[in-house]
Formats: structure tokens, C-alpha cells, sequence
């Protein structure tokens, strides 16, 4: 033991093994999940390490700072894939349209309406994820558990195919499982594609439960 820290390709090799090793250990092919290297707060060097090795999706909560970072290394890198997984408020909803692939936190019929607004003035409309609040926590974003189910089916009519799954943050300390599970059936009962859950500490558990895509950043770039 050297004490050093891993490197950020050493740390992303090794997530990605392990994300392969839980999705065979539950009979899912490891191609099946997407992994959003969250980072958010990191320099735009750290997000070059992760392009090194191949890494092109990517998760920032800031459309400010999503943009500063990766506007100039998509000109290098076409590939790339830019997730928001922030709170965002209506003010910043054209800005976001115009930058992101997915936007993972439509969680309020207002933001839809200012998402809806942005598409048709920018011509874009990214794929859009609705984030539930699967814990009901106070301080915490994302839509209501009683009114998830209205607003994602509004949401799919208005949006059509760019409403492509669901997103959600359990609460600390609790068991994640439970609340990844009523995810995965509000999932199935709107046919929704992605499933966006599990994050460093728990996503092997999120990939046992169906998630699609898992935000990984500490993992990867280190504390924060
Ligand atoms: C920061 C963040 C993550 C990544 O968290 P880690 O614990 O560092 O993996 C995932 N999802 C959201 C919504 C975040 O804000």
C-alpha cells in the first residue's frame, strides 16, 4: 500500500468491472447500463482523464458550470454525452435545452411548461427524465410519490418519446432497495425505457433492481 489515491482511469476501470460483475451476477448484460460519470465540482482536467479511457457520458448539476466545462471539449470530442442531474430551475431551462443530452430533473409541471417553451424556441428538445421523490423527504427535489403517476403521464403526452424513463435519489440510511423497487414498478407501469438510479455507494443494489443508468462520481473522481 502505497497510500497514494487511485488514479481516475484506474477508479473507472474498476467501476466498470464491478458494474459488469453486478449486472451478470442478476442475469442482465453489462451493455445494458449506462454509466453517467458524475463531475460535478471537478475541473474540466479530471473530465479528460475519463475521455482518455473512453468515457463519454457524463453528469453535471450545474448548467452554468456543465456548460464552462464542456462546451470546448465537445469541439474535440463529438461523442460525448452531457446528462443534468440538478435541480433546475425555470430560468435556466432554454440554457439547459440548448447544452444537455438528458435532462435527468423535470420534477414540477411549471418546468415542463418552461422545458416545453425552451424546445420550440430552440428547435431542441433533449431526452427528459422525471425525477420522483421516492422518499417523500421534505428538502429534497423531484415530484411527489402521490403525484407521480398524473405527472408522468402528462408529461409523456406532452413530450412524447423524449419522456424516456425515471430518476430518483433514495434517502440516506434507508433501505435503497425498497425504494429502487417502487421506481422499477412505476417504470413498468408507464413503459418507460430508462430507469436512472444507484449512485457510488449503492449501485450494484440499483442494477440488481433494473436500473439503466447509474451516476457515479465520487467513485470515480474522488471526494468532493
Ligand atoms: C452528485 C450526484 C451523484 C453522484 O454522487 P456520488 O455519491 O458522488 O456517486 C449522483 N446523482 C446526483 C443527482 C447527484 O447530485
Amino acid at each position: 500500500m502505497t497510500g497514494s489515491p487511485p488514479t481516475i482511469a484506474d477508479a473507472l476501470q474498476a467501476v466498470r468491472a464491478r458494474i459488469a460483475d453486478a449486472a451478470e451476477a442478476c442475469g442482465r448484460a453489462p451493455g445494458e447500463i449506462t454509466l453517467v460519470a458524475v463531475s460535478k465540482t471537478h475541473p474540466a482536467a479530471a473530465v479528460e482523464a475519463a475521455l482518455a479511457e473512453g468515457q463519454l457520458c457524463f453528469g453535471e448539476n450545474r448548467v452554468q458550470e456543465a456548460d464552462g466545462k464542456f462546451t470546448p471539449l465537445r469541439q474535440h470530442h463529438p461523442g460525448m454525452r452531457l446528462h443534468l442531474i440538478g435541480g433546475l430551475q425555470t430560468n435556466k431551462a432554454e440554457h439547459a435545452v440548448r447544452i444537455a443530452d438528458t435532462i435527468e430533473s423535470l420534477d414540477r409541471p411549471r418546468l415542463a411548461d418552461a422545458l416545453h417553451a425552451a424546445a420550440e424556441r430552440t428547435g431542441r428538445l433533449p431526452r427528459l427524465l422525471v425525477q420522483v421523490n421516492i422518499g417523500d423527504e421534505p428538502q429534497k427535489s423531484g415530484i411527489a410519490t402521490a403525484a407521480a403517476d398524473d405527472f408522468i403521464a402528462a408529461c409523456r403526452r406532452r413530450f412524447g418519446p423524449a419522456l424516456a424513463g425515471l430518476m430518483c435519489i433514495p434517502p440516506a440510511g434507508e433501505d435503497a432497495a425498497r425504494h429502487f423497487t417502487m421506481l422499477a414498478q412505476m417504470r413498468a407501469r408507464h413503459g418507460l425505457e430508462l430507469l436512472s438510479m444507484g449512485m457510488s455507494s449503492d449501485y450494484e443494489l440499483a442494477i440488481r433492481h433494473g436500473a439503466t443508468h447509474v451516476r457515479i462520481g465520487s467513485a470515480i473522481f474522488g471526494a468532493r
